[in-house]
């Protein structure tokens, strides 16, 4: 059997190889230049949803939250994603997206957010949760992976560059260093890295078992964390290609919006914040496949990465070992570029 090299130890890498091993691969070798879980996957929000705005996200998530469910707690708590309007444009794109998830399947419902104790509500017009969604501890899983490839036969490689190792077929899985490593094989992914920020709060006295991670029609939302809160939100001026450094002022913002939207945790003392990027394409679906002769792609999750690792990493091993796969790939594949085929996901968080 062809001797197959992941290129990167985050949560692609990591699935991808996981399933080779399950499918019975057994030549299969997984490095990483870093540690496991060191790239974008470790800086993550953790974040687990099936409400996306295209069929192509909706898939590859609603394959992942099986997986994720056996994995349980503490590793994925299904605390659901909560979504606010608080406008009547806003409602209405909401209930755009509802009828285009049920129709694919996604259980999402309309709710009164009164239930989550604490919440400000008197400005929200109406609100949407599907409580399969919810969060998971995106480091913690990837070393789960690891593991359990390694107990398959992978062999595991941390500190390592994968292009100096012999390799049959070489996957690249490689985050938002992606493009910069297909370069060297001749290939041009359009792969575009950018910062994101997320800061912790806490300790919050009292935060109610099953709040769900909660977003404003803003972009601002917030997940429980350690006994805090962790925020994020798109930025106002994106900053493409780095440095990934904090920016106070961003922190200051969410932690007013905070205050705003969940009062208890006003005053909640900052833990700390931290920087990553989102592996971008233009239309924020990855590129999976061959992209040129032994060379194949995972990449490009446009910050939604984690939570698709699971179905991407089971489809790329059947793919790879001939069988066909539960996801169809075809429209993740590169040349949708060059055909200018569009069919933007907008939902990016
Ligand atoms: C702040 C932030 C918040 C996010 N929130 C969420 C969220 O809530 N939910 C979600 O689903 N996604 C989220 N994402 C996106 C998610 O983290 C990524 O989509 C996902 O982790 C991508 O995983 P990956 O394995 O492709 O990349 P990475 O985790 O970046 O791993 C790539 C690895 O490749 C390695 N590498 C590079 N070059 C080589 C080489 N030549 N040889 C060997 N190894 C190499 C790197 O060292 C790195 O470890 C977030 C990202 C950020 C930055």
């Amino acid at each position: 059997m062809a001797r197959i090299v992941v290129a990167g130890a985050g949560a692609i890498g990591a699935s991808i190889a996981y399933h080779l091993a399950l499918a019975g691969a057994d030549d299969v070798v997984l490095a990483d230049t870093g540690a496991i879980a060191g790239g974008a996957t470790g800086r993550a929000m953790g974040g687990v949803r099936q409400q996306f705005t295209t069929e192509a996200e909706v898939r590859l998530a609603q394959e992942s939250v099986r997986l994720f469910a056996e994995l349980g707690a503490p590793l994925f708590e299904q605390v659901g994603y909560l979504f606010l309007a608080t406008s009547e444009p806003g409602l209405a794109e909401l209930e755009e997206r509802r009828a285009i998830q049920r129709e694919l399947g996604v259980p999402v419902e309309r709710v009164d957010p009164a239930f989550v104790a604490g919440l400000r509500v008197d400005d929200v017009l109406g609100a949407v949760i599907c409580r399969e969604d919810g969060i998971a501890d995106p480091a913690g899983v990837t070393r789960e992976l690891v593991r359990r490839a390694a107990a398959g036969g992978v062999e595991v490689r941390e500190q390592t560059d994968a292009l100096e190792l012999d390799a049959d077929v070489l996957i690249l899985a490689c985050g938002a260093a992606s493009a910069e490593v297909a370069a060297t094989q001749g290939v041009e992914l359009p792969v575009r890295p950018l910062v994101r920020q997320l800061a912790d709060v806490g300790p919050i006295a009292e935060l109610p078992p099953d709040l769900p991670m909660t977003v404003e029609e803003t972009g601002f939302h917030f997940r429980p964390a350690s006994g805090g809160l962790r925020l994020a939100m798109g930025e106002p001026e994106p900053r493409w290609d780095g440095p990934a450094e904090v920016r106070d002022e961003l922190v200051e913002d969410w932690r007013a919006r905070l205050a705003h939207r969940y009062p208890p945790a006003a005053g909640a003392p900052l833990v700390r914040s931290w920087a990553g990027f989102y592996d971008m394409t233009p239309d924020a679906h990855p590129i999976i496949g061959e992209v040129a002769a032994g060379v194949y792609a995972a990449c490009g999750f446009s910050g939604h990465g984690f939570m698709q690792a699971p179905a991407v990493g089971a489809a790329v091993a059947a793919e790879l070992l001939g069988e066909t796969p539960a996801v169809d790939l075809a429209p993740y594949r590169l040349d949708r570029f060059a055909a200018g085929v569009g069919f933007p996901e907008t939902l990016v968080l």
